[in-house]
């Protein structure tokens, strides 16, 4: 894996420390704009490919949520890492059926439910480990051939099912729009997503193992277009390369 070749990379910690503050400036005043504010969003810090030596210097500077999107690489990271208790782990994009029972329990929140077969998988794995895992359900809302995640018109067969999958915590919905440099015109996607979302707070509003109304999680927005994100509500945006530079 590339990330191999990074360790020795030169970190510069002070880099990553203003980019984070940076980052966080940005997302205050993008709620500030619309008429909220950041205390309720949660920036992730994603640091896939980028060195464990990467991850320390966020740390500390006070970073605690980091996403990772390949299972072998987290688990590297988060042996080297292992000293730093109060870390919380993110695991972005699909998680392989083969890799559920290395995940399931050990991480903060899993953004990428996508499928009913992973679905069932965990649920499985869940139960029998008696581990409590927070999930969001990835919603394919372009239907891209290219990307995974459920359809708008399957939401509520894959949130019915979770809320009768005891080892998991649906938390809301993640997001993977169709890429554009522009994200301005990314922003009817992320106002989809919030309608979505919206219709179904109203339609679980008390069953039980599904989030109470007004607690829904909204995870969407990258390095790009978090500030449009935020302006649409998002509470869980993900960050890269705007905190750690790009990636090799
Ligand atoms: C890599 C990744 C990100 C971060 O992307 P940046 O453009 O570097 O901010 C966010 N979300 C997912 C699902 C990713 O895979």
């Amino acid at each position: 894996m590339c990330f191999r070749g990074k360790v020795d990379a030169v970190i510069d910690p002070g880099a990553i420390a203003a980019n984070l503050a940076r980052v966080h400036e940005r997302i205050a005043a993008a709620a500030r704009a619309a008429g909220g504010n950041s205390q309720s969003i949660t920036l992730v810090a994603v640091s896939k490919t980028q060195p464990a030596a990467a991850i320390r210097a966020a740390y500390a500077a006070g970073q605690r949520d980091f996403g990772e999107n390949y299972v072998q690489e987290w688990q590297q990271k988060a042996a080297e890492l292992a000293d730093l208790p109060d870390l919380r782990w993110h695991v972005l994009g699909h998680l392989q059926r083969n890799k559920v029972k290395l995940v399931l329990g050990k991480v903060a929140l899993l953004h990428g439910l996508d499928d009913m077969q992973g679905l069932d998988e965990m649920a499985r794995f869940a139960w029998q480990a008696k581990v409590s895992q927070d999930v969001l359900l990835q919603v394919n809302l372009a239907e891209e051939a290219s990307k995974r995640g459920c359809g708008e018109n399957d939401a509520e067969l894959f949130v019915e099912v979770l809320a009768r999958s005891p080892g998991l915590r649906l938390r809301g919905l993640m997001l993977l729009p169709p890429f554009d440099l522009d994200a301005v015109a990314v922003r009817p996607w992320f106002a989809r997503l919030r309608g979505l979302r919206d219709r179904l707070q109203v339609t679980y509003a008390g069953t039980p193992n599904l989030p109470s109304a007004g607690q829904w999680w909204l995870s969407m927005g990258m390095s790009h277009d978090f500030e449009v994100a935020v302006a649409e509500g998002a509470t869980h945006v993900r960050v890269g390369t705007a905190i750690f530079g790009p990636r090799t």
